[in-house]
């Protein structure tokens, strides 16, 4: 079994922003030249995730107005009243999803479904950089 890593660099706008990065994971797993494994894809930081989705434009919106009711911006939250920082949303949002995701990889292609796209959420308020973490096992 080999390890291979890759790194993905995201530039985010202001407020939520989804990203799809199915085409970066795919890129990653074949420049490692592995086969047949599993990749994994993490984001340092405790106000972004990773999850799959049909990422088209209806589902995006429908997502973003599901957070939008189960954590909203705006609302008051203990971790803003103790740091002040405002981003008491996107840390609770972020929790619900996780930092990462993996997916099996067969042939050196991702073994998602059709409709199935690996998605980057940013709930962080501020725009930013983000570096996500690849790390691919197989053979
Ligand atoms: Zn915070």
């Amino acid at each position: 079994m080999a390890v291979a890593a890759a790194t993905i660099r995201l530039r985010t706008r202001r407020g939520y922003d989804a990203h799809d990065i199915t085409a970066e994971v795919q890129a990653a797993v074949a420049d490692s030249g592995l086969v047949r494994g599993i990749v994994t894809v993490f984001v340092p930081g405790a106000t972004g995730a990773v999850t799959t989705v049909e990422f088209e434009p209806g589902l995006m919106e429908d997502l973003e107005a599901l957070f939008e009711r189960l954590a909203p911006e705006g609302a008051p939250y203990h971790h803003d009243a103790r740091w002040h920082d405002g981003n008491g949303h996107a840390h609770v949002r972020a929790s619900l999803l996780g930092p990462s995701l993996t997916v099996p990889f067969e042939g050196g292609r991702l073994e998602l479904g059709t409709w199935q796209q690996i998605v980057f959420l940013d709930f962080d308020p501020p725009a930013r950089e983000r570096e996500l973490r690849v790390k691919i096992l197989g053979e």
